[in-house]
């Protein structure tokens, strides 16, 4: 274990701010935990750092995960569950699953970040979301030091939320995670749009999805060791019928998308476009020119000067649009 006093947090988060936390803890074996929770009041952990912005010194300890290891718990001819240590890149957990055939999480290729924190915003992409395959996710109270393992139905799970950014936020480490994956008869998804268009439904295998997934992600989306940032720093809001109707009304190219009879998904990105921020920069900060729900750190940016970029695109779709946009990256 690696132990770090008054460190930067610059390596540790993917938007590449420099602020401070007063320690750091890399913890590769999770025997030590319940010593570093009992020595510590204020606690954070953390992963890849690929979903967090820091506007400040952190005063507390940050627990990095770095533990390892992928189990086989139980197969038969259809499926497989998976034993996975959060510490582990998700990315290289998704391409290890790919290399034995196994499908479920081939259209989550690329989503930066570790293991453990997939199921604390239920992590999604392309027409999949981590709860579609998830099993249990198993680690510590941080106050009572117990251990717990909380199945799928527990777990809350909601387009980018579930139960550990409610009731269970800053309650938990999460060590390890079980997942259901398929072993013949994958059940492929290729219903986003342009997946569809680039594949052939005959032809499909998982490695197939994923190297266009990865395509596609790479031409959209800024690589965060050259630029800094989050991915979509905002959920794309949900709107009532009559709402959609009133915009739609002025904004007759609105794109919607049905969740049920009275509620609709919209992109964000578009209340961005439209609101005059494609493109746009101030000082350090910006949107990126081919996604603008993204924004980057374009050197030295402080992370209050993102937040108040952030809050300014807010405000003005607030203004614009009557929508209060909310942030899908945790702000510290
Ligand atoms: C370029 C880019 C593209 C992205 N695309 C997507 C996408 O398509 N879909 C998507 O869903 N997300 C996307 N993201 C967001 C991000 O990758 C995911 O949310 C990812 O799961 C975060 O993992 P992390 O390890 O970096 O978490 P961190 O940023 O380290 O932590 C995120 C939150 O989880 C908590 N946490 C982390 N680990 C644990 C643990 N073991 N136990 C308890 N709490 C924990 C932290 O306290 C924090 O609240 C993208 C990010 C980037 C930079």
């Amino acid at each position: 274990m690696r132990i770090s006093r008054q460190a930067s947090l610059k390596k540790f988060n993917t938007f590449n701010v420099s602020e401070n936390a007063d320690v750091i803890y890399e913890v590769e074996d999770i025997g030590m935990l319940k010593n570093i929770v009992s020595d510590n009041n204020q606690i954070l952990i953390l992963g890849g750092g690929s979903n967090i912005l820091f506007t400040k010194s952190y005063n507390g300890a940050i627990i990095n995960l770095r533990n390892k290891g992928i189990k086989v718990l139980e197969e038969d001819k259809e499926s497989v569950l998976v034993d996975v240590c959060s510490g582990e890149n998700w990315n290289d957990f998704v391409l290890w699953a790919i290399k034995n055939n196994y499908g479920g999480i081939e259209n989550l290729s690329l989503i930066p970040g570790n293991v453990g924190a997939a199921p604390i915003q239920n992590i999604g992409a392309y027409g999949v979301e981590l709860k579609d395959v998830f099993y249990s996710a198993s680690g510590i109270m941080l106050d009572s030091l117990k251990d717990f393992e909380l199945k799928t139905s527990e777990c809350k799970f909601s387009y980018r939320n579930s139960i550990f950014k409610n009731e269970l936020k800053d309650k938990v480490i999460i060590t390890s995670i079980k997942l259901k994956l398929t072993k013949g008869n994958h059940n492929y998804n290729i219903e986003y749009k342009g997946l569809k268009e680039k594949l052939l439904k005959s032809e499909l295998s998982l490695k197939k999805i994923s190297d266009e997934v990865i395509k596609i992600r790479q031409s959209k989306l800024p690589d965060h060791k050259l630029i800094g940032n989050c991915g979509s720093f905002f959920k794309n809001p949900i709107i009532n019928l009559s709402k959609l109707k009133t915009i739609k009304s002025d904004f007759p190219d609105l794109p919607s998308f049905k969740i049920d009879s009275n509620n609709y998904k919209i992109p964000a990105a578009w209340l961005i476009e439209k609101s005059g921020f494609k493109e746009k920069r101030n000082k350090n900060v910006g949107v990126y020119k081919n996604q603008p729900l993204v924004i980057i750190n374009l050197g030295e940016a402080t992370g209050k000067e993102i937040l108040d970029f952030a809050n300014e695109i807010k405000e003005t779709i607030n203004n614009n649009f009557n929508i209060q946009l909310k942030e899908e990256v945790l702000v510290i």
